[in-house]
């Protein structure tokens, strides 16, 4: 058969016009549910799953926004036929040469699964906040490879400290990935991304060398990523940050300082040398604003120019301001993640203290994805971030991941 995704890529490389044709092509057959001026992502993000390329977590982040569009717009079984019908016309007429017949069925077919997996995903995930668009205000270098994305959402994005959102450029139309705003909700509803580009990484080099202030961003829906403070009780943190893993960290410091609860911080910031270490005035200047329960502490894995005492892998560090009754929160690489996974309870660490972001690249998240899904909602719920109110339907039992 023919290359099921040339087609698609050339549909995307004019996906307004051909998100507009998709769009018509429904609207004429009175099939409804999608606001037009998201049809540009529901198509290309529906496309990208539909070939199904990409790494276990950028799958489920795209699903994680169809299965909220799903939710949200209410998309029924009965319109299956005509969204599959409309994906393979659009990408026909959109493909020119790269277009054979057959490629009808791939595409008819592979929209209807993609349909069925986004609304497991729905189911999954209940509830919650829509995807939404946002505006770049500010893209600050805060290293070589890691840039300080700073969003302003066209509507106000909800969220706890510690959550990842799925985010995609409309330069790379489909394709998402899951970050983490690096601060809690502000007044002014304005987020913080910090973005390392990955030298081979499809997306990231792209937030990071070519996004540029007044650039649109989509923003999916935030779900809890196994780093909720909730999940702590009232208990001393000690947090262990990789790289941008510290995002999700500082916005879990800024939920302590606005907490009624006292409770000791230790901020472990692992990074391979001192030139590696990004964003180090804004950690020093979070140092100094709490500096009565907030310690932070630096690791440098591979720089012997720093002091002995700052010298030693991330986990190392972490393991030796560890104290009985902390919760310790990982968050980094997957790499970083699996070490923790097998390295701490060895070391002592009581598993259930133990709080790793989750990587998505393990079945066993799929399973933990679903019950965090669960109790982040009774969260929700109780700090009034519910739904309810925004008119969505009634909740349902998950039944599978995404
Ligand atoms: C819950 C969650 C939260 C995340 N939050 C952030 C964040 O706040 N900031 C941030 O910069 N990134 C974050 N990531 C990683 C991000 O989603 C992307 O995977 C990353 O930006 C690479 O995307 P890419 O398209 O450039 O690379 P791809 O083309 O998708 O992948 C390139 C390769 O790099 C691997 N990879 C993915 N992430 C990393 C990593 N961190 N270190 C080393 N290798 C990696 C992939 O498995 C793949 O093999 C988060 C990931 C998850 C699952």
């Amino acid at each position: 058969m023919a290359d099921p995704e040339a087609p698609l890529e050339m549909a995307l490389a004019a996906h307004d016009l051909a998100a507009d044709h998709f769009w018509s092509y429904m609207e004429d057959r009175s099939v409804r549910f999608l606001p037009q001026q998201l049809a540009p992502m529901f198509f290309s993000t529906l496309g990208r799953v539909v070939t199904g390329r990409g790494d276990p977590a950028g799958r489920r982040a795209a699903l994680a926004v169809l299965g909220r569009m799903h939710r949200r717009f209410g998309l029924y079984p009965y319109h299956g036929t005509v969204v599959a019908a409309a994906m393979a016309d659009t990408v026909r007429r959109f493909s020119g040469a790269s277009w054979e017949p057959e490629l009808a069925t791939y595409w008819e077919r592979g929209c209807r699964r993609a349909i069925r997996l986004a609304e497991r995903a729905a189911e999954a995930m209940g509830d919650g906040p829509h995807v939404t668009v946002g505006e770049v205000v500010a893209c600050d270098a805060a290293a070589d490879d890691v840039a300080v994305l700073t969003v302003r959402p066209m509507r106000r994005l909800r969220y706890l400290p510690g959550q990842a959102m799925p985010v995609c450029t409309p330069r790379l139309p489909g394709q998402w990935r899951w970050y983490s705003p690096a601060n809690a909700p502000r007044p002014d509803g304005t987020v913080d991304f910090h973005i390392r580009a990955l030298a081979d990484g499809a997306v990231s080099p792209v937030l990071v060398e070519r996004v540029a202030p007044g650039e649109l961003l989509w923003l999916g829906p935030a779900i809890d990523v196994g780093l909720s403070l909730e999940a702590a009780g009232e208990a001393d943190l000690l947090l262990a940050a990789g790289g941008t893993g510290l995002a999700p960290m500082r916005a879990l410091v800024e939920q302590v300082a606005a907490s009624p609860i006292n409770r000791r911080v230790t901020l472990v910031v692992g990074s391979r040398t001192l030139l590696d270490l990004y964003d180090a005035v804004a950690l020093d200047e979070l140092q100094q604003a709490h500096a009565d329960w907030l310690t932070v502490v630096l690791a440098f894995s591979d720089d012997r120019d720093v002091e002995p005492a700052v010298q030693g892998d991330l986990l190392s560090v972490a393991l030796y301001h560890h104290r009985a009754g902390q919760a310790f929160y990982v968050c980094g690489s997957p790499r970083l993640i699996e070490v923790a996974r097998e390295r701490l309870p060895v070391a002592g660490v009581a598993p259930d203290s133990l709080h790793l972001a989750a990587t998505f690249q393990r079945a066993l998240d799929s399973a933990l994805w679903v019950s965090r899904q669960r109790s982040a909602r009774a969260v929700e719920a109780t700090l009034g971030l519910d739904t309810a109110a925004e008119g969505t339907g009634p909740d349902r039992t998950p039944r599978d991941a995404p």
